[in-house]
């Protein structure tokens, strides 16, 4: 039960972790690379965590969540702490390099698999269990983050995974059913948290965000086990059992029957649906995730107050937060002094979100007069945000208002097919790649100069447009049959297209964690897209004069340059993805016109944005399939449109992927031989398909052989009229001499089989 002395009213559900500047990733770096001790580094790591939670405690925030820190992973360290790490690491002794080895592989183990964490675009690393693991606890990070934060006077929260999301997302190497291990991993956490306790920790936050997707019957029913059991325990912290990414629904009332003291919900992720089942919860701390801790708008207080004080008068014990930890957001808006100032009023990093979480919380608990002067600079913003044209461009929405919802091409696929063949007379089993070639030591030092202002423009397109050439000559050499141009020119496959768009902005300093010391920096679409000026057909063209061969236009897809973006919160993401969708359009048909015959769109995050809930896919995958065609729609019949996915597992999408309606699509086959054509065949599909016939992840060189054999087992499920011969992935980040070695062996096996 809920001690009233024994709350607090402001706190986020976690923080970001890889410093400001990146300090962590920087040292772990060096510390792999040799150049830095394992002291170095915990020391690095350390300085990070002091400056972060003084900062935090200093923000007003009166609950500190701690221990989310972490050298790579929060599930990796779940692992560890439950003693869960698999066999094939356990010979190495130092603790350190285990978990790097855990987390990247070393030359004699390999790494756990990696994930996406819900629908960010962060990656966890996948435990992997079976009936036999032997659970035990190593208690020592919690308990040292713990101890370390109390010494700085931080009012600590220890921040653990609960053990239904930990099951939940590990991997059964034996087919066990993994939720049957639950009895064995609840004494360690009763024994955790009556640690934790004794260390003087007054709550303990349980992540449990598995608990908004959709559970069965037995699913809830041990939820409910768990929680009340764990409830049970008489020394013990208060437990926050934390949700984020979505609704609880069903998970809710399951939770608010057991003993623990609060519960953290997503209200922005969740939408009302908690809002309104929380407000009977009167006998526990309703942590209400106001803030959105997944994008960077500055919240709206005329939004996120009246759902506060709608639970507050319900007789509701309510903290404001934010609705997931703030791993997913930049850490402060202070670096981006070139962000346009409009646009910039606009926003709330990290930094910022915690003085939101604050000024919410006073608002709440001490009448809006007390914090009227940050109320007033909030609302301006968000006043100013709504009035300015940029999000209302007429002309966009005129062309998007005349165009059909469904667009289609003109004709179906099969007459599209005989068209295509007159126009490009490929041979049987046609070989191309995906696109990129090896960003070379050449490209980086071009774009490193080109940044420093030691080359100019002119120079830094004369070396990419030579880097083209080399790439252009290298695959007729090889003999493929479809070129590309190699992509040098991008940075990104997302920001490339987003420098060139009205309606986005790129951050100076806007690094997000995407896994382990890897980090992105997602562009910010804030108002209506708009193509003023073609993108690529000047490098397109430009590799298609070198060749008499057909050299694919290449672009990325409106969903995938959504999904890797911050998006607009004023408007559903599907409007925004037709607004991408018409400016991607609009390159298609000028590629078209400069002569170029087949044009890919990629749209490698088709699943990624896939709803956590059954119930909300269809209609994703509607207006997702819709914005695919409205981008490939455009052009005439005899023009050859590609797609590349880039997963091999497709369960939900397979559908779809017919839906997409290209004329040729490249997917990730190799890992899985070729299982996913069958799937494909059992949808129905039956257009172009580029099984990948070797793994681009891997440095190691495919026979001929091997090859053939993966070509024959396609062809057992595939037409040779509808087969294309190419790689996984594209080849950016191989060595030159690799893929040399291993398309000149694709192309071999092609013709063998010819
Ligand atoms: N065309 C891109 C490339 O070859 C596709 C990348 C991707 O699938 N993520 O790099
Ligand atoms: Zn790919």
């Amino acid at each position: 039960m809920l001690n009233p002395d024994n709350t607090f009213t402001a706190t986020v559900l976690g923080l970001p972790r890889i410093g400001p500047n990146r300090e962590l990733k920087r040292a772990t770096e060096a510390y792999w690379a040799g150049r830095l001790d394992a002291a170095g580094l915990h020391e690095v790591a350390r300085e990070l965590r002091t400056a972060q939670l003084t900062q935090v405690r200093d923000a007003g925030l009166d609950s500190v969540p701690v221990g989310t820190f972490s050298y790579y992973d929060q599930v990796l360290d779940t692992a560890v702490l439950l003693g869960a790490l698999p066999e094939r690491v356990l010979g190495i002794s130092d603790e350190l390099d285990r978990y790097f080895a855990a987390a990247r592989g070393n030359a004699e183990v390999a790494p756990l698999e990696m994930t996406k964490w819900f629908d960010t675009n962060y990656h966890y690393l996948v435990p992997e269990l079976s009936a036999e693991t032997e659970f035990s606890l190593h208690p020592e990070k919690p308990l040292a983050e713990l101890e370390e934060a109390l010494a700085l006077g931080v009012p600590a929260r220890p921040v653990i995974v609960g053990p239904i999301t930990f099951l939940e997302l590990a991997k059964s190497v034996d087919g066990s059913n993994l939720l049957d291990r639950l009895p064995d991993l609840l004494p360690l956490y009763e024994q955790l948290l009556g640690l934790l306790a004794a260390a003087g920790a007054k709550w303990v936050q349980i992540d449990e965000p598995s608990l908004v997707t959709d559970l069965s019957e037995t699913e809830l029913a041990v939820v409910h086990t768990a929680y009340r059991r764990l409830a049970e325990l008489s020394a013990r912290p208060a437990i926050l059992v934390a949700s984020y990414f979505g609704r609880l629904g069903a998970a809710l009332p399951v939770l608010a029957e057991t003993g623990i003291e609060g519960i953290a919900v997503d209200l922005v992720a969740g939408g009302d649906a908690d809002v309104v089942a929380a407000r009977s919860i009167t006998d526990k701390l309703i942590v209400a995730g106001v803030v959105d801790g997944h994008n960077i708008w500055r919240v709206d207080p005329d939004h996120a107050l009246p759902r506060l004080t709608d639970l507050r008068n319900a007789g509701v014990t309510v903290a404001v937060s934010s609705s997931c930890s703030l791993l997913h957001v930049p850490y402060s808006l202070k670096p981006e002094t070139d962000l346009e100032p409009r646009l910039r009023s606009w926003l709330a990093f990290g930094n910022e979100k915690l003085a939101e979480i604050v000024l919410l919380a006073t608002a709440l608990h001490r009448g809006e007069e007390a914090v009227a002067g940050g109320l007033d600079i909030a609302r301006t913003a968000v006043l100013d945000r709504k009035a300015d044209r940029r999000l209302h461009v007429q002309a966009v929405r005129d062309r998007l208002a005349g165009l059909d919802a469904d667009a289609i091409r003109r004709a179906p696929a099969d007459e599209r097919r005989v068209l295509q063949q007159e126009r490009l007379h490929l041979p049987l089993l046609p070989t191309t790649t995906i696109g990129s070639y090896p960003q070379t030591g050449r490209i980086r030092v071009a774009r490193a100069e080109l940044r420093k202002g030691g080359i100019d423009r002119a120079e830094y397109d004369a070396r990419m447009r030579a880097e083209i050439a080399e790439v252009v000559a290298l695959q007729e050499e090889i003999g493929l049959d479809v070129l590309v141009h190699g992509e040098p020119e991008r940075n990104d496959m997302v920001q490339y297209f987003a420098e060139q768009l009205d309606g986005f902005a790129a951050t100076a300093n806007g690094w997000v964690q995407s896994y382990g010391t890897r980090c992105v920096r997602p562009p910010i679409v804030y108002g209506d897209v708009v193509r003023p000026a073609v993108m690529t057909v000047e490098w397109i063209t430009y590799a298609q004069s070198l060749t008499a061969k057909p050299v694919k236009g290449m672009l990325t897809g409106p969903v995938t340059i959504l999904a890797w973006s911050f998006i607009r919160d004023d408007q559903p993401p599907a409007d925004t993805a037709r607004q991408i969708a018409l400016a991607i359009r609009d390159e298609t048909v000028d590629l078209e016109a400069a002569g170029i015959g087949i044009i890919q769109v990629d749209e490698p995050a088709l699943r990624e944005l896939l709803p956590l809930r059954k119930a909300d896919q269809a209609a994703y995958l509607e207006w997702a399939v819709d914005a695919f065609r409205l981008s490939t729609s455009g052009v005439a019949d005899a023009t050859q449109i590609h797609t590349h996915l880039c997963y091999s597992e497709f369960g939900e999408v397979i559908g779809a992927i017919a839906g997409l309606d290209a004329d040729v699509t490249s997917i990730e086959a190799a890992r899985s031989h070729m299982e996913v054509l069958d799937d494909l065949n059992a949808a129905g599909f039956d257009l172009g398909v580029g099984p990948g016939v070797y793994d681009i992840h891997s440095p190691r060189v495919p026979g001929t052989e091997e090859i053939e054999n993966s070509l024959a087992l396609a062809l057992k499920a595939v037409p040779a009229e509808r087969l294309w011969v190419n790689p996984d992935c594209g080849l950016k980040t191989r060595r030159t001499d690799e893929v040399t070695a291993s398309l000149r062996n694709l192309v071999a096996a092609a013709r063998s089989l010819r």
